[in-house]
């Protein structure tokens, strides 16, 4: 996954600092050292990174922040806010109208993912907003362009408008959105030419084809692996088009992070969409503070929620979030969250999501549903009472061993998912103290 190393160089800054009682201006100093060498690893502009450090440095030095408890888990806090706002602070999706026919305009670079991005948009979207969606091809340079589309909109079932290639964009676009209104579809999104570089022609034909579409969105498509050069790519298409949103692609690489944080900040757009994979149902809406708190190993629980929310019903949903916050969380909570998760299908991708897990995908490098089998075994060896009460097991070696095996594991294996129930239950208290510092200082003022 993407931002891995600036996550845990992050975390190793500022971890340093949680565990103190009293911080001073030189503790603040090496965190913000080590914060900015993150930033710069991750190829973050450097002007994003300058600003970035002055506002945490101005707000962790605050004398409320210093003086007060658990210092360190301020500074936490205080990063973390900062890495929100950086990524656009609040999520905005797209600009889709209730009624009436929303036209989407996907431009990019070749190869960034834009005929992708589109079709994946068009299945979110049907599906979330009950919406009747049509494609257009209008990319009539790269020969393969019209057929990709044609074979994507079969495979998800959405119909595509095309020309062929010897007809041009305008004239595509201007029939295309014409069909729409005839077949009663009311978001169309416009598959745009993509090249290799900026050029005048390209540009031009975009210009135009944006004047005839008048289009309620006009998204660029940005590979999240070009770093800092997204930026650059993203002026150039913004001087001339006015791009209201980014889709962010790529992001499920190991791209280091730099454009995902920079972009927003260099040139003021906001990301909407991120792009995880290759796969038609890789897409998210994109939450800064979402994505501010995985990249702090701080799970995305939200986002687990919202991927469940078509598997479970809303009862459970309910008392799972409970349960994950509660302080007693124990081994049959796990147990239970594991076989939710199981339901929905790709186990590694969603292990991300659970609040503390960053740090264990070291410990559980290669996690699959095998993995959580392997868990399962362990823990149906335990007794009731084991499960309930964790802590029977971490003071008693002859249990663990009668553990492991009953279930056929190492005791390895059991010591390994002892740490992660500890570290969930670690993380999850210090989630809930921020939420709990946070109804403090609100019922202050
Ligand atoms: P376009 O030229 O901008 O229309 O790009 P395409 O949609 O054809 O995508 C180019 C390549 O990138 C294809 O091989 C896609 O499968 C791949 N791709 C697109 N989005 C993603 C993504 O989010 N993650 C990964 N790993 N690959 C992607």
């Amino acid at each position: 996954m993407a931002f891995d190393s600036l996550s845990s160089r992050l975390q190793m800054g500022l971890r340093r600092l949680t565990g103190k009682g009293k911080l001073d201006e030189k503790d603040i100093d090496d965190m913000l050292r080590e914060v900015r060498l993150s930033l710069l690893e991750a190829d973050v502009n450097y002007k994003v990174v300058k600003k970035f450090l002055a506002d945490i440095k101005e707000k962790a030095l605050g004398e409320e922040i210093l003086k007060g408890l658990n210092p360190g888990q301020q500074v936490v806090k205080v990063v973390r806010e900062e890495l929100k706002k950086t990524l656009g602070d609040e999520a905005v999706d797209l600009n889709i109208k209730e009624h009436g026919t929303t036209i989407v305009m996907a431009v990019g670079l070749q190869g960034a993912g834009k005929t992708t991005a589109v079709g994946k948009m068009a299945l979110f979207y049907r599906k979330k907003l009950k919406k009747k969606p049509m494609l257009i091809a209008a990319d009539i340079y790269r020969p393969a362009a019209v057929d990709q589309l044609v074979t994507l909109g079969k495979s998800i079932n959405v119909p595509v408008f095309e020309m062929g290639t010897k007809v041009s964009a305008e004239k595509i676009v201007t029939e295309g959105l014409k069909k729409a209104r005839e077949e009663g579809c009311d978001l169309v999104f416009i598959d745009t030419a993509g090249r290799l570089q900026i050029n005048e022609e390209l540009m031009q034909e975009l210009k135009n084809v944006k004047e005839i579409a008048n289009p309620d969105e006009i998204l660029l498509t940005v590979d999240a692996m070009a770093g800092q050069d997204a930026v650059n790519v993203a002026l150039s298409f913004h001087k001339d088009l006015d791009i209201t949103g980014i889709i962010l692609t790529k992001l499920d690489g190991d791209t280091r992070g730099g454009a995902a944080l920079s972009i927003k900040e260099m040139t003021g757009i906001p990301i909407k969409i991120m792009s995880t994979g290759e796969k038609l149902d890789a897409m998210e809406i994109f939450y800064p503070d979402r994505l501010a708190d995985r990249i702090l190993g701080m799970g995305d629980v939200l986002t687990l929620i919202d991927t469940v929310q078509e598997n479970i019903n809303e009862e459970e949903m309910k008392q799972m979030a409970e349960e994950m916050m509660k302080n007693n969380f124990n081994y049959n909570d796990l147990l239970k969250q594991f076989k939710m998760i199981k339901r929905m299908g790709s186990i590694s991708k969603l292990l991300g999501f659970l609040p503390g897990m960053g740090q264990m995908k070291q410990a559980m490098s290669q996690v699959d549903d095998k993995a959580f089998d392997k868990i399962e075994a362990i823990i149906y060896s335990m007794t009731e009472k084991e499960r309930c009460h964790p802590e029977l097991i971490d003071k008693d070696f002859k249990r663990r061993d009668r553990i492991a095996k009953g279930s056929g594991r190492s005791i390895q294996e059991v010591n390994r998912l002892r740490t992660m129930l500890e570290q969930m239950k670690k993380t999850m208290k210090q989630m809930k103290n921020m939420d709990e510092d946070d109804a403090k200082r609100m019922s202050q003022q």
